[in-house]
């Protein structure tokens, strides 16, 4: 029920003129997202820099139906990495001979560059974008969509992998494959993202409980901390951060061996408490003229992200 309402919200071009044009909106919009175009994702990343923070910035688009709207993605995210190497937002922070740990790097949605009506486009686009990071000293991940597209982009990435090692996958605790998924990835140099899943899916491939996700999470956890990759922990989840931390005590993991992510805007306090302590955490920051969608979608896949969001106005902690 609440889902079809913010569905029809999300339609709604007098909906969209009203949230975007109310004052409440703008605070809102100024918490989650960076602003709408390159300048502003420049400045977002400088500001977190300076506070010991690494980046990854994801260019918000609408539903993309054709090459065309494909190719102003791209566009967009050459434009970003350019301008991220020229402002010297790209360095390397790694210690001499380790995995690169870039201040800022992009994560890109397949579904973006034309996934859902051609693949290979999608896939020469991802390609064209990966060149431009590692021009740049830079890398790039691969954001995961629904559980559809699981295969599609895992082929892809593999395929990326080949010329851009440092290329990151992202896998979802939710859906009852990525234990399998996350022992094939814990290999040298592959860079995993692990996270909760964001996306309504159906019984048969996912767990619908809270506690068994959470389990899950710590399963692939441990697989990704005990293996040879690169583990990027993202979740706000205090329990599962204290579990990362213990893990990296146990397998004895550097700060530059793995990292935390979490998303612009929510917990900052906490991102920077665990910055403190030594840790790389890097934070996802979108930005662009389509958070409108962006924001609906995300409410729509999952209604639970309304608290979510919710949560995060009235705590920085
Ligand atoms: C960097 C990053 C990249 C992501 N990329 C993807 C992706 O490619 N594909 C995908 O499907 N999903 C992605 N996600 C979203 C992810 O799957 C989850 O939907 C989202 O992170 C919420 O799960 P959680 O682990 O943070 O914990 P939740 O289950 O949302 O929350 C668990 C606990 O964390 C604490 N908490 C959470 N939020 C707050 C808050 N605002 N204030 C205070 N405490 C809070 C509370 O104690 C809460 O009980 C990404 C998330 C991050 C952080």
């Amino acid at each position: 029920m609440l889902r079809s309402v913010i569905l029809a919200a999300a339609r709604s071009h007098k909906v969209e003129r009203l949230v975007e044009t109310a004052p409440v909106s703008r605070d809102v919009v100024k918490r989650f997202v960076a602003g709408t175009g390159t300048p502003e994702a420049l400045d977002t990343t400088a500001e977190l820099a300076d506070q010991g923070l690494c980046v990854t910035l994801d260019n918000l688009g609408e539903d993309t139906l054709t090459p065309e709207q494909a190719e102003v993605t791209k566009q967009a995210y050459l434009e970003l990495l350019k301008a991220l190497g020229g402002a010297g937002l790209t360095t390397d922070r790694a210690p001499a001979g380790a995995q690169t740990i870039a201040t800022a790097e992009v994560s890109l949605k397949l579904s973006a560059l034309g996934q859902a009506f051609d693949e290979q486009l999608a896939e020469r686009n991802a390609r064209e974008i990966c060149e431009a990071a590692a021009a740049v000293g830079t890398t790039v991940t691969l954001d995961m969509e629904d559980h559809t597209t699981t295969d599609s982009t895992l082929d892809i990435l593999s395929r990326l992998r080949r010329d851009f090692p440092a290329t990151g996958a992202v896998l979802q605790a939710y859906l009852r494959r990525t234990e399998s998924d996350c022992r094939e990835l814990a290999t040298a140099g592959s860079r995993v993202r692990l996270c909760k899943g964001a996306y309504k899916e159906p019984e048969h491939v996912a767990y619908q409980a809270t506690l068994e996700v959470d389990k899950s999470y710590v399963r692939c956890m441990n697989i990704l901390m005990a293996g040879e990759g690169y583990p990027m922990l993202a979740t706000h989840d205090p329990r599962l951060i204290a579990i990362g931390q213990d893990r990296a005590r146990w397998f004895d993991r550097a700060p530059s061996q793995f990292e935390f992510q979490m998303l612009y805007g929510i917990r900052p306090d906490e991102q920077q408490r665990l910055a403190r302590l030594g840790h790389t955490v890097r934070v996802y920051v979108p930005y662009g003229t389509q958070w409108y969608g962006y924001l609906m979608r995300r409410l729509a896949e999952r209604p639970a992200n309304l608290g979510f969001f919710a949560r995060a106005l009235v705590s920085k902690k």
